[in-house]
Parts: structure tokens; C-alpha cells; sequence
């Protein structure tokens, strides 16, 4: 599943969530700390580790 980065605009944390991407389409991820739903997903490339073809 992927996992998708967030940023709290309320306590300015951090978060990561871990959702399927329908899931993640459906609901507005709100944040663990304060439970704002005033969060911002931070686009982070995901691929970080060696990704290898086949
Ligand atoms: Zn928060």
C-alpha cells in the first residue's frame, strides 16, 4: 500500500498515513495529533530505495 505524506497546518506536524489509493481518494486524511483536517500532503518521491526493474 502506498504510503502518503502529510503536513498538519494546524500543529505543523508531520505525519505519514498509510492508505489505498481509494481510500485515499475518498476520505480527507485529518491529523493525528489535533485531528485538523487542515493538513497538506507533501509530494516526496517514494521511490527512494534501490527500485529495480524485474
Ligand atoms: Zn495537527
Amino acid at each position: 500500500m502506498p504510503t502518503y505524506d502529510y503536513r498538519c497546518e494546524s500543529c505543523k506536524k508531520k505525519f505519514t498515513v498509510v492508505q489505498s489509493i481509494s481510500q485515499h481518494e475518498k476520505s480527507r486524511t485529518a491529523c493525528p495529533r489535533c485531528k485538523s483536517r487542515d493538513v497538506k500532503q507533501l509530494i516526496t518521491p517514494f521511490l527512494v530505495k534501490t527500485s529495480r526493474k524485474s
